[in-house]
């Protein structure tokens, strides 16, 4: 049997319906924007692996990072010890951050990032005795799989099954074109309640509700009408973080600053499981107490992890290169590039580009559902023409890492072209 076979008996996948989907492919290789399977077939990864991947497999630099950090210091806890890694990838981060961002908490994914906010949002108002016990978010979000996370999705087939036992949240519409007043109203009578601690989104772009994007100038008036009703806001750059909207981060657009921020993905550029979540000094402030019942009590055993933490801190440096800069600007002008020359197609209903990201909705005729079967017709297409790409129902985006080559890129677009003709 090969791995594709033997994986088959015990492996159980993500976000998988076993009993139809067909072998999967087993990569046993990666370089830079492309990896090999047992069978030496190529592949372009043209979603940076799930978005964590920006400087491209097995990279030399953060790789030595990783091994130098293995080599000094694994993991000590986080729980009463600190470490230079963490004390380094702190201060990295508060000169990128916006200025408002004033505390970290370590954590190993984007979910527990989330759920981190979460509960700091809550507990802030129960600590001071204030019942605000809801949260607003968007329609359509995606904030991970986890119950607090899983509460404030609103792709509802992720979390029907659990429907019974969430967390109380609110969505709103996306302000997206058209839509803003809307949006903005409706946020404006739910903060008039008094009973929301936070309001989560996912800044200017819905990564896994296929890369919808929207406005910061709505987004900015959302934060100010929460800031002024005592509602906190949050972040979750765990997608568009790190530079993949062509700003460090998608809050680098806006002139009103979230409370909190989510980070992970491509924070350890795809190597080692890690979340942040930063915090603004008022928020720090309300768990800062003589009584010690008022501290957080949430954390993982990895909690700051030192690998990890060496591995954001080589994958910051390679972010803020000239080369990757350069690599984000050159990405950015080919998707616009593709973008006139696609979006007359006769099949596309719709295109869109921010950063790194290129979206592009192709006309139905009825509702397709996330995983319904134009995704599976487009999906194994792709993957035969050794692209990997993962529609979404009727969208299919691209997030490559930024070092993919031109001549990838084109090999892309093409396979995108083509995959017009086949639905
Ligand atoms: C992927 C994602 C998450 C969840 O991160 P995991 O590491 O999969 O738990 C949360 N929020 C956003 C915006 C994401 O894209």
């Amino acid at each position: 049997m090969n791995l594709s076979e033997r994986d088959r008996l015990y492996n159980w996948h993500p976000y998988t319906q076993h009993k139809t989907a067909a072998d999967f492919p087993a990569i046993v290789k990666g370089s830079g924007a492309l990896l090999w399977d047992e069978n030496d077939k190529e592949y372009i990864d043209a979603i940076a692996s799930w978005w964590v991947n920006p400087y491209g497999h097995s990279n030399k630099i953060i790789a030595d990072a990783i091994y130098d950090q293995l080599t000094t210091l694994e993991h000590v806890l986080f729980g009463g010890f600190t470490h230079d890694k963490a004390v380094l990838l702190a201060e990295k981060l508060m000169e990128i951050l916006p200025d408002n961002q004033k505390k970290l908490f370590y954590s190993d994914n984007g979910s527990t990032a989330v759920e981190v906010a979460l509960k700091s949002a809550l507990q802030y108002f129960y600590n001071k005795g204030i019942p605000k016990t809801k949260i607003i978010a968007f329609k359509d979000a995606f904030h991970g799989d986890t119950f607090g996370a899983m509460a404030s999705s609103g792709i509802t087939f992720f979390t029907e099954a659990f429907k019974g036992s969430l967390l109380e949240v609110i969505r709103i519409p996306v302000p997206t074109i058209g839509n803003e007043e809307q949006s903005i109203n409706a946020l404006k009578d739910l903060v008039a309640t008094n009973d929301f601690a936070a309001f989560i989104f996912e800044p200017l772009v819905q990564g896994a509700a296929g890369m919808v994007i929207y406005s910061p100038d709505a987004l900015d008036e959302m934060i100010a009408v929460c800031q002024q009703n005592n509602v906190f806001t949050i972040a979750d750059e765990v997608m568009t973080g790190f530079g993949k909207t062509g700003k460090t981060f998608a809050t680098d657009y806006l002139a009103n600053k979230p409370d909190m921020m989510c980070l992970s993905k491509a924070l350890t550029g795809g190597t080692i499981p890690m979340a942040i979540t930063t915090f603004s000094q008022d928020i720090f402030d309300g768990f800062f107490d003589d009584d010690t019942n008022k501290a957080l009590f949430h954390g993982h055993t990895f909690t700051a992890n030192p690998t990890g933490c060496a591995a954001a801190l080589a994958s910051i440096s390679l972010l803020q290169s000239e080369e990757m800069q350069k690599n984000i600007v050159r990405i950015n002008q080919s998707h616009l590039v593709f973008e006139k020359r696609i979006q007359l197609h006769p099949k596309v209903k719709t295109t869109r580009v921010l950063g790194v990201i290129f979206a592009l909705e192709i006309k139905t005729e009825n509702q397709e559902s996330y995983y319904g079967t134009m995704r599976n017709t487009l999906y194994n297409f792709f993957i035969e023409n050794g692209i990997i790409l993962r529609p979404v129902g009727n969208i299919v985006y691209i997030l490559p890492p930024y070092v993919i080559t031109d001549e990838q890129l084109e090999k892309v677009y093409d396979a995108v072209g083509k995959a017009l003709e086949i639905v």
